[in-house]
């Protein structure tokens, strides 16, 4: 049989208190990929109280002892690229490239962080008295981190990057689909020079592990990527210690089409907008909106090219798009898609399981594109979490932006235009965190993260992610005789 892969607490792989297990699925093939120790609320326990004790270390290092460790994090990140992108995509189905992409990105938060710290601090304010208020950023103390299953090494990164960057201490929860690859990047840390502790991940279900973590009384901070409706409910129970959260949620967002755009470059590029790692992106752009008058154009591309989507083995170099992360998942895209055909909506291509060598056992769906959808239909209002785009269509900018922001998310979107007035105008009106103007990127290191609305409560990445990680302090200091 093989090793089971245990929980990290203070710098040891360990089984869990009550011994339990569960299987991680590779879901382009079905099977077991690995055993995961499960934790429980005990290891949440044992993973806080690490922390606590690595924060006396940890906390008290200087910001440049610090980027110290954190640069050589990002260093091993690196060296160990392809090892974490493959077992991303035997752990949750990415396709390799992406996967490969994400490893990079990983090391590049880290580095930007470990660059980052040195130069965030307070400042002396002049008050009405003999004296001087001095500002300090002081670490929070040990951080709940829990994340979902969809980029479980990015997400996890971020995360804790900015974190430890900070001088706080991190319990990393990730979801138990995908709980992988953040076992092996911890790993690294410690190898990097993390303090035991400093850095602990417990696998296991939300409603035992997430739980206690969020209820601790020792926890500072919690930081939870996921779905709203989770989102609602950390946010109720970490009130009753008054914890910091902040909260990545779902998204449902648009991407405009303007009839001025270069057509032919936004249908080319616009379906890796919502189809990348198979649609599973909060910030998948799931809503395409585009101009009357331009839309058979648009269309034309963009239909052909999702057709052209490589589907298929995502160890395989030559895949765009891998499999759904469980045959759960696919059974709720499938069921999103019959839904929209029932309002009224056409099946312009996609809505099928791909057949082919070997695709049988995994859990594929070919890109979808729903036409003649309206923004009052389930598939235009539900965050659908897999490869399905509802194309809408409007007359003017004044009802673009109204049915843009007409959802109770906020998290992301692009527009295409060549009116440069326009653009800008149309970015700000849109009630959203991040927008791609001319293109699909609306997410870097150095840029803050984070959405509008139902979509979430502070930012990530950037210098923001540092505010996030702190606490801000006055000390006054009287020159009086
Ligand atoms: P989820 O909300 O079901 O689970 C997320 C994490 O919370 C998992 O680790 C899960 O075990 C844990 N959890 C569940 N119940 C909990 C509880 N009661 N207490 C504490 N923890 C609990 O989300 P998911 O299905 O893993 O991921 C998909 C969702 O994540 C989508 O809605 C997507 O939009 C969102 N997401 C948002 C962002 C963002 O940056 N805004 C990024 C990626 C994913």
């Amino acid at each position: 049989m093989a090793a089971i892969e245990n929980l990290l607490i203070d710098g040891e792989r360990v089984p869990s208190a009550e011994g339990r297990t569960f299987d991680s699925v590779n879901p382009a093939t079905g099977e077991v990929f690995r055993t995961v120790a499960e934790a429980g609320s005990e290891d949440a326990d044992r993973a806080v109280r690490a922390a606590t004790r690595a924060f006396e270390d940890w906390g008290t290092r200087t910001p440049i002892q610090r980027a110290k460790v954190l640069y050589r994090f990002a260093d091993l990140i690196e060296e160990h690229a392809d090892e974490l992108a493959l077992i991303e995509t035997r752990d949750m189905g990415m396709a390799i490239g992406d996967a490969r992409w994400c490893a990079g990105n990983a090391a590049a938060v880290m580095r930007y962080y470990a660059g980052a710290i040195d130069k965030f601090f307070g400042s002396t304010i002049p008050v009405d008295r003999d004296g001087i208020v001095l500002t300090f950023r002081e670490p929070i103390g040990v951080t709940a981190l829990i994340t979902p299953w969809n980029f479980p090494l990015n997400i996890g990164n971020w995360k804790t990057a900015p974190a430890l960057a900070a001088g706080n201490t991190v319990v990393l929860k990730p979801a138990s689909l995908s709980p992988l690859s953040v076992l092996r990047y911890a790993e690294l840390g410690l190898e990097a020079g993390l303090p035991p502790g400093a850095l602990n991940v417990v696998p296991g279900p939300g409603a035992a592990v997430g739980d206690a973590l969020v209820e601790h009384p020792l926890v500072g901070k919690v930081g939870f990527t996921g779905s709203t409706e989770v989102g609602v409910e950390i946010a109720r129970k970490a009130a009753g210690t008054i914890k910091r959260v902040t909260l990545e949620l779902g998204g449902k967002s648009a991407c405009i089409v303007f009839a001025d755009a270069d057509l032919e470059k936004a249908g080319r590029m616009a379906p890796f907008s919502v189809f990348e790692n198979a649609g599973q992106d909060c910030c998948a752009r799931s809503r395409l909106l585009v101009e009357a008058s331009a839309k058979d154009e648009l269309l034309e591309h963009y239909v052909a090219v999702t057709r052209g989507i490589v589907v298929g083995d995502p160890e395989s170099p030559d895949t765009q798009v891998g499999p759904l992360v469980s045959a759960g998942q696919r059974e709720t895209v499938e069921g999103y898609i019959a839904r929209g055909v029932e309002e009224g909506a056409t099946v312009l291509e996609g809505g099928i399981r791909p057949e082919g060598d070997g695709l049988g056992t995994g859990f594929y769906l070919r890109p979808t594109v729903l036409g003649d959808c309206t923004n009052d239909m389930v598939v235009a209002r539900e965050e659908i979490f897999g490869p399905v785009v509802s194309v809408i269509t409007f007359e003017t900018e004044e009802e673009a932006v109204r049915l843009a922001n007409d959802t109770p998310y906020g998290l992301s979107g692009s527009l295409w235009t060549r009116d440069g007035a326009r653009q800008l105008r149309v970015a700000r009106a849109l009630r959203t965190g991040a927008i791609g103007v001319n293109s699909n990127s609306s997410v870097f290191p150095q840029a803050p993260f984070g959405g509008y609305k139902q979509s979430g409560v502070g930012k990530e990445l950037g210098m923001e992610g540092l505010v996030h990680n702190t606490e801000l302090k006055s000390v006054f200091v009287s020159t009086e005789r």
